[in-house]
């Protein structure tokens, strides 16, 4: 059986309901059982779920087929013809509409096997809406908490889904802090993408269907980042590639932050082991305005092996780049514009492959 693993003290627990930190207080990672993703067992079903050889504690998910809302395989286009090395990622054809759907399966599989009756989540917004909809197809009771200004679109999405949203006044790091109360005092499953390791198992699909798709690993990947669920996924995904020799090199990762908002941004450019958290001056990019990520060393860690970097914008650039997406056939939310402008900044050659994940659609915003 998979256990999890203390990232700080090594301490491990059995997989449980209710375990969602060490008792030190650190961060769980799940424990590698084999060391070698199974990648030569993927399967040719048209979901994330073709890659469950691949995801760690397979054992504990076989129960995905009635969990399962189709997601993944998201289409990988080339933006321009006449930069034909340049690939969107349309990560908003997804059930929910965002590619937290990726982690939100795998984690409510789990839910549904460990049993949980109930399940609390808290998000800025699209995670908390992929929870609410699997919870829902896994008929496990949801509660989701979010911050009393989450886009209005996000919570009717939310609450179509029968989950019971619990607004809070004040930062993200507020409506986290209600949450963890919830969990303590109700002793529920926490179907966290923070905290929870198995969403990571989830996102990691974002690398293997590129390679997938590309046939090779791209040179470089724009990632957005908040709390780090993609940037970790797609790190983990390559490096298992790169360890089973499906590729050569890891692509760099070059992640965005809003300037607003850039705890991340500061602690790379300062070379700090872990961001120290910074107040959240508002942005349009809601969705990765975390003002204090609790995995910041992973996700520093992870940019810094790939010889990657993280740049920041300013609103006018996010509201620009949203435009010149749309006027090219593509919708996105604000949050995701700024991917957009992260290319546009960061683009160095024609030859380079490079992939800009859209991550949310734009009906999900204003
Ligand atoms: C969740 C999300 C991100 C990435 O945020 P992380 O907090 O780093 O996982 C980016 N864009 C959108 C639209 C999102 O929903
Ligand atoms: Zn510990």
């Amino acid at each position: 059986m998979t256990k999890y693993i203390c990232s700080i003290c090594n301490k491990t627990y059995p997989i449980q309901e209710t375990r969602w930190k060490c008792e030190c207080g650190g961060l769980l990672d799940l424990e590698k059982s084999t060391g070698n993703s199974q990648i030569d067992h993927w399967t040719s079903h048209p979901s994330i779920w073709r890659y469950a050889s691949s995801m760690d504690a397979g054992d504990d998910l076989t129960g995905w087929p009635s969990i399962t809302l189709g997601e993944g395989q998201t289409p990988l286009l080339v933006l321009d013809e006449d930069r034909p090395n340049t690939f969107v990622k349309v990560e908003y054809m997804m059930p929910t509409l965002s590619f937290k759907d990726r982690g939100a399966a795998v984690l409510v599989t789990l839910a549904k096997k460990l049993s949980a009756k109930k399940m609390i989540a808290d998000s800025s917004g699209n995670a908390g809406t992929a929870i609410a909809a699997y919870s829902a197809r896994a008929g496990i009771e949801c509660d989701v908490y979010v911050s009393a200004d989450t886009s209005p679109k996000k919570l009717a999405q939310i609450q179509a889904h029968g989950a019971n949203v619990k607004a809070i006044k004040g930062t993200r790091e507020d409506v986290a802090a209600a949450a963890h109360l919830a969990v303590e005092e109700e002793q529920v499953f926490y179907a966290s993408h923070v905290y929870n390791p198995y969403f990571y198992e989830g996102t990691k699909t974002y690398a293997f269907e590129i390679f997938e798709q590309l046939k090779k690993a791209p040179d470089t990947l724009i990632v957005p980042v908040g709390n780090g669920t993609l940037v970790l996924g797609v790190y983990y995904g390559f490096k298992e590639l790169l360890e089973a020799k499906k590729i050569d090199r890891l692509p760099k990762i070059v992640a965005i932050q809003a300037e607003n908002c850039a705890p991340l941004a500061k602690a790379f450019e300062n070379q700090e082991l872990v961001a120290k958290p910074v107040k959240n001056r508002g942005t349009l990019a809601e969705g990765i305005a975390i003002a204090a990520p609790a995995r910041s060393k992973q996700i520093l860690e992870a940019i810094r092996a790939t010889e990657g970097t993280i740049i920041t914008f300013g609103e006018e650039a996010i509201a620009e780049a949203r435009s010149k997406l749309a006027a090219k056939g593509f919708y996105v939310e604000i949050t995701s514009a700024i991917n957009y402008a992260g290319y546009l900044e960061y683009s160095e050659s024609k030859d380079e492959a490079v992939i800009i994940p859209l991550c949310g659609a734009g009906i999900k915003s204003n």
